[in-house]
């Protein structure tokens, strides 16, 4: 016997083999007790085999040494995470708009940009670059439109509008209403938060077309192309319109009613709503 020999006789195995001429330490699998069978039937693999030590019943290192590879590769498991968590705050600092962008993910790109940032903490420069891309051409629409918008506004003279509006709420009208070039002015609640405002509103389609606020006309985005041209035309003479409107309609401009007799239709207007609207 060799001093190698003696050595590892000595040590307390419960099993010894050999594997060629090495030989082997066997830890005994404290799951299965060494039978490579597991007691509590199939497995979720659908075998019965220990699905501790893959059926073999033991192990060729100690328990111990197990024990800390296992925490080993939970250590780099978690310091790992800490990168990701890290590289993705850092990320979203860099990059706000992209990061508020991925994270509402609104398109499969976005989402699976998310998903990749989140899971690797990085995105390949080519994917920064697509997304900052997109993201532009967004932009560019987006004051595009908010330029058309705002064109579709500008400023009309409202004296006679007002003056007649005020006539109207001096009358006793609660929601004192106008047609004219079809459009319908209302009067904005007066305890609201758009009080003193009105409301322009297409009567075709009753589309909203914005609200007049002191003397500027703020248009929507539905907002069509003449309706500021078709304010300032009745901004000019509202009385004027009016008349146009009940001629044209049949229809009273400020009770909406239809014109009846006459001296109203050849007016273009009911004689007791002229009258109360201060024409
Ligand atoms: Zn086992
Ligand atoms: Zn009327």
């Amino acid at each position: 016997m060799s001093d190698f020999d003696d050595f590892i006789n000595s040590l307390p195995t419960e099993i010894e083999g050999q594997r060629g001429t090495k030989v082997e330490r066997r830890y005994t699998c404290g799951q299965c007790g060494g039978t490579g069978k597991w007691s509590g039937g199939t497995n979720r693999y659908g075998n019965s085999y220990c699905l501790a030590c893959g059926g073999r019943g033991y192990f060729t290192t100690s328990p111990e040494f197990r024990a800390k590879r296992r925490a080993a590769v939970q250590a780099k498991k978690e310091d790992r995470a800490e990168q990701v968590r890290r590289a993705v705050k850092e990320f979203s600092e860099e990059h706000p708009d992209m990061w508020a962008d991925l994270v509402a993910a609104r398109t499969d790109f976005t989402a699976s940009l998310y998903m990749q940032l989140v899971q690797r903490g990085a995105l390949t420069q080519n994917q920064i670059n697509a997304w900052y891309r997109g993201w532009e051409k967004r932009q560019a629409i987006i004051s595009a439109r908010k330029a058309e918008t705002e064109a579709k506004g500008g400023a009309v003279n409202l004296d006679r509008i007002r003056e007649m509006f005020d006539a109207a709420t001096a009358s006793g009208y609660k929601k004192p209403c106008y047609r004219a070039e079809g459009l319908k002015i209302t009067l904005a609640p007066a305890t609201g938060r758009n009080a003193g405002a009105l409301y322009v509103v297409e009567i075709e389609d009753d589309a909203y077309q914005g609200k007049i606020e002191n003397v500027t006309f703020k248009a929507v985005r539905e907002t069509k192309a003449n309706t500021l041209a078709r304010l300032q035309a009745i901004a000019a003479d509202p009385k004027g319109a009016a008349i146009r409107y009940g001629q044209r309609t049949g229809t009273c401009s400020c009770c909406g009613r239809e014109l009846t007799n006459h001296t109203s239709i050849e007016m273009g207007i009911g004689p007791i709503c002229a009258q109360k609207w201060g024409f």
